[in-house]
């Protein structure tokens, strides 16, 4: 079968895994625009696939082999960017889908980069630290090849963190030879401030989705103090949008993690729940101020502002009818899927979607990318300033091409961050 037959088959199928559904978001939007079919066919599809099997030997003596993924999807605009979840639904269809996202992702913000996502299928919570490293510092060996600092940028995603990058730094740094060492440091973003990370890249993701609610707040003269908002996810995108939610006079109420869920309709306090679960093995369930609530429940929550903040595919046409919030946030990567997101439309309910509303954590790692290739150091305060203008300038786009085309906004997303690639793809030619 060739590459275009596949495509169409794709585009008939009911919505199924994380590719479908990118699939349909983006030829819902190439529909739109009108995109060039050599260039949709392009699109349709990732550059390159690398999967690695790699054997780690853990705390016990025993040898476990692991399989890592790196999928490259499009580099048009500039270098693979995106980042490395440590999950047991990481596979090869994940994979392809968060590759393709972050190329819209990286398109929409205007950065030099393209698309990329990886990592690991495991679960990362049954592994010690030293296996964790070790299993990460093997990972990046198996990689090395195919990843670098103008080639393929990684970051951290769903269970990874700036630890993981420091040991993926300092694995990669140690593949070259001595000379070219420290100036790889850029080889992945999302590092500690120590060791070349950006001040402020941990809150980037988080700041940005309370950024672009703030956002559409301003055009639709609503008033934040006093809203009520719910988190799916208290990791480090959740914790940090509602941390800036509650300084604007929102009040959390309910929460789900990969535990459970709590709800408390008098308000949540951020900070405190954040202390509780570091006590608590990084599980918020058994806060006590607040009571257990059923998962099935947790998105039928009375509320105004709903923030999926965890994985994928976690609004569907089993729940989309049941939400309350006006205003959907997406701080995780394809967490409605195209069958959920026609309901909430038809609902009158505004999707805020992932390639915008998560876009800060991007924005964040070209801002620490840029202060490593210039050998420079960021303050805080001049990295929120700046990831505000990015988010402002990229919200105000989406907005406003949305108002004046009548379209959702992820559709006015899509074809904004499409549009800059078929440029660039029409100006080059095709190789040969
Ligand atoms: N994992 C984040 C995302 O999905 C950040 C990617 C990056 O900074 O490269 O956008």
């Amino acid at each position: 079968m060739t590459i275009t037959a596949e495509i169409k088959k794709v585009k008939k199928q009911p919505v199924r895994g994380m590719m479908d559904n990118v699939m349909q978001q983006f030829n819902n939007a190439a529909d739109q625009i009108d995109l060039h079919p050599s260039i949709r066919k392009i699109l349709s599809i990732t550059n390159n696939e690398i999967i690695v099997n790699f054997p780690v030997k853990m705390d016990n003596g025993e040898v476990e082999v692991f399989r890592g993924y790196r999928v490259q999807h499009n580099s048009a605009l500039g270098p693979y960017k995106g980042g490395l979840r440590y999950h047991p639904t990481v596979d090869i269809d994940a994979a392809r889908a968060l590759a393709m996202w972050m190329t819209w992702k990286t398109s929409l913000a205007g950065l030099p980069y393209g698309g990329g996502k990886g990592g690991i299928q495991l679960d990362p919570s049954k592994y010690s630290k030293d296996e964790l490293e070790r299993i990460t510092r093997r990972f990046t060996f198996a990689l090395a090849d195919n990843i670098g600092p103008e080639h393929d940028i990684p970051a951290p995603d769903v269970n990874t963190n700036s630890q993981t990058m420091a040991w993926i730094a300092d694995t990669y740094m140690s593949t070259r030879p001595p000379a070219e060492r420290t100036a790889n440091q850029h080889v992945v973003t999302g590092k500690p401030a120590g060791s070349g990370g950006l001040e402020g890249r941990d809150r980037a993701t988080g700041y940005g989705v309370y950024l672009t609610i703030k956002f559409w707040a301003e055009k639709k003269n609503i008033n934040l103090d006093g809203k009520k908002f719910i988190v799916q996810g208290f990791g480090n995108v959740g914790y940090w949008a509602a941390h800036f939610l509650e300084n604007e006079g929102a009040k959390l109420v309910a929460v789900q993690d990969a535990y459970g869920s709590i709800e408390n309709q008098n308000g949540i306090t951020v900070e405190t729940l954040f202390n509780y679960s570091l006590e608590n093995k990084g599980s918020i369930v058994g806060f006590p101020e607040a009571k257990a609530l059923s998962n099935k429940d947790f998105f039928a929550t009375a509320c105004d502002i709903c923030i999926p903040a965890a994985l994928g595919n976690q609004i569907t046409k089993n729940n989309a009818s049941q939400i309350k919030a006006t205003l959907i946030a997406e701080g995780a990567n394809g967490p409605t899927n195209v069958e959920g997101e026609m309901i909430l439309l038809d609902r009158g309910i505004t999707i805020i979607p992932d390639i915008l509303c998560n876009s800060g954590g991007v924005v964040g790692s070209y801002f620490e990318w840029l202060q490593n290739r210039n050998g420079e150091l960021w303050q805080l305060d001049e990295v929120m300033a700046k990831l505000n203008k990015k988010l402002k300038e990229s919200f105000n786009k989406v907005y406003e091409y949305s108002e004046k085309n009548a379209l959702d906004m992820r559709t006015a997303a899509y074809c904004i961050a499409i549009q800059r690639i078929e440029r660039a793809y029409i100006e080059r030619g095709i190789f040969p």
